[in-house]
Order: C-alpha cells, then sequence, then structure tokens
C-alpha cells in the first residue's frame, strides 16, 4: 500500500481529499463545541471558586451528544453526513423539518478535502504531507473559532507548537535550532506590539492567542519565515479591515480577529515560503 501511494502521485491526492472532507465533517463538530465546552469548564471553575456545588450538565463534549438539527432535535444519519454529497443531495434543509442547514459546513469540508488534496500533491507522499494535513486542519479549525468567537483555544495552539517542534526534531520543516528560535521569536515579537500598542493607546490589539499562534507557526516553519507570515497576515488584515470599515461602516472599535489572517499568512508561507523569501532575498541581494 505504501508503495502505491508512493509511486502514484495522483491516488495519495485523491486519498487525502478524500480523508480531507471526512476530517473537515469533524472540523465542523470542533468549531461548533470546543467554544461551548470552554465555556462549560469556566462556569464550573466560577461555581467552584464561589464555594457553589456545579449542578453538572448532561455531557457535552466532541462525541457525546449525537449531532442533531438545531431546529427540531432530529438525530442525523450517517448518510446524511457524508461532507458535502449529504449537503447536496438534501439541497442544503434537514430532512425532518426542512430547516436551512447552513452552508459554511459543506464549505469547510470542501475547503479542507481541496488544501489535504494541494497539500498531497505539493509535498507527494511522506511526512511532509502528513505534516502539513496536521497543519492545515488545526489552522481551518482555529480561523473558523477566532472568527466566530474572537478565541484561539489554547486546547489547539499549544498541541500545535509541540507537534512543530516534534516534527522538527526529526527536520521535517526546518531544522530544530530554527524551530525553537521560531517559536520564542513569534510569540514574543507580537507580545512586544502588544504592549507597546497598550502603552500608547490603552486599547488591546490582538489577544494571547495570537502570540501562542506565531509561537506554533515558528516552531513548524522556523523563524526565518516569520517576516513572511507577519507581513502576510497583516496586509491581508489591513485590506479586509479598511474594507469592513468603509463598506459595511464596521465601527473602528468593533474588535476583528487577527488570527484568521495570521493562519493565512501560514498556509501562504507552508506551501510557497521556501519560493516567496528566496525571491525577496534576490530583490534585496540585487543591485
Ligand atoms: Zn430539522
Amino acid at each position: 500500500m505504501i508503495h502505491i501511494l508512493q509511486t502514484s502521485p495522483l491516488l495519495f491526492t485523491v486519498m487525502s481529499a478524500i480523508l480531507g472532507l471526512m476530517v473537515g465533517s469533524f472540523l465542523n463538530v470542533v468549531i461548533h463545541r470546543l467554544p461551548k465546552m470552554l465555556e462549560i469548564g469556566w462556569q464550573q471553575q466560577c461555581a467552584e471558586l464561589r464555594g457553589e456545588e456545579y449542578v453538572p450538565v448532561t455531557p457535552y463534549n466532541l462525541i457525546v451528544p449525537r449531532s442533531a438539527c438545531p431546529h427540531c432535535n432530529h438525530a442525523i444519519s450517517a448518510w446524511e453526513n457524508i461532507p458535502v454529497v449529504s449537503y447536496l443531495l438534501l439541497r442544503g434543509k434537514c430532512k425532518n423539518c426542512g430547516a436551512a442547514i447552513s452552508p459554511r459546513y459543506p464549505v469547510i469540508e470542501a475547503i479542507s478535502g481541496i488544501l489535504c488534496a494541494y497539500a498531497a500533491w505539493h509535498f507527494g507522499f511522506g511526512m511532509t504531507a502528513a505534516g502539513a494535513l496536521l497543519l492545515v486542519w488545526a489552522l481551518l479549525a482555529l480561523t473558523a473559532i477566532d472568527f466566530d468567537t474572537q478565541l484561539l483555544p489554547d486546547d489547539i495552539t499549544l498541541p500545535l507548537l509541540w507537534a512543530g517542534l516534534l516534527l522538527n526534531l526529526f527536520g521535517v520543516f526546518t531544522d530544530l535550532y530554527s524551530a525553537v528560535l521560531g517559536a520564542v521569536t513569534g510569540y514574543l515579537v507580537l507580545w512586544s506590539v502588544y504592549w507597546l500598542f497598550k502603552l500608547i493607546t490603552g486599547k488591546e490589539g490582538m489577544g494571547y492567542g495570537d502570540f501562542k499562534l506565531l509561537a506554533a507557526l515558528g516552531a513548524w516553519m522556523g523563524w526565518q519565515m516569520l517576516p513572511l507570515i507577519i507581513l502576510l497576515s497583516s496586509l491581508v488584515g489591513a485590506v479586509v479591515g479598511i474594507t469592513l470599515i468603509v463598506a459595511l461602516k464596521h465601527g473602528r472599535n468593533i474588535p476583528i480577529p487577527f488570527g484568521p489572517y495570521l493562519a493565512g499568512g501560514g498556509f501562504i508561507a507552508l506551501f510557497w515560503g521556501q519560493t516567496l523569501t528566496q525571491g525577496y532575498l534576490q530583490l534585496l541581494v540585487a543591485p
């Protein structure tokens, strides 16, 4: 099997796309439930601090309860849960009550499938592709959760950081030296920007989750990629931010999450980082 995948890039790409679609379906569960699970945990801690007895709610995690229609509670069967296909077959409506299903579910599944296929094609069969898939999934989940809740949960950012260091112990994306420096520098850069911004304006421009995410990206791709990631995410962030303020009269003080832009910068750096940095270094060196 391994031999077939090694010798047939097309088969490896197709298999990765299918895996990406299936994991994308699970990512939808993570995106929807992880923030609620965090909230339940915080309420539990607050109750304990107040010395109150915490009334246990029904179990709520990534596995229990089963997925159900939020309108009629109709349990979603296996065939209604096939990534993208079920949404199209059901024409975006609950089979039982006809309530609209958010198009975001198939969109996340499709993006996961496409990015996984691209990662497989780009890196070829091996540890690098496997790592790239993991990074794609983590960044997708973080992007959507930050977009919804302005949170980048430690439950994703910290394991992501360690996974990057672990992979680079074997030099999968960069050498260990660059990875460790990347993690530390990534954190400190945004931490410094945060405190400078806070001292000057008295406002908080971003959160600690952003520092941890850039630290994780530094651990995965090495310190050399950090300038590119910051540049790309600031560019995209500025364009989207200004568009929102101008076009939608989005208030200037309403927080726009920075995590999705960092994740976007991370995606670009993962696939084209080497080419881009070589390109701009050549520009600097050339007379
Ligand atoms: Zn329903």
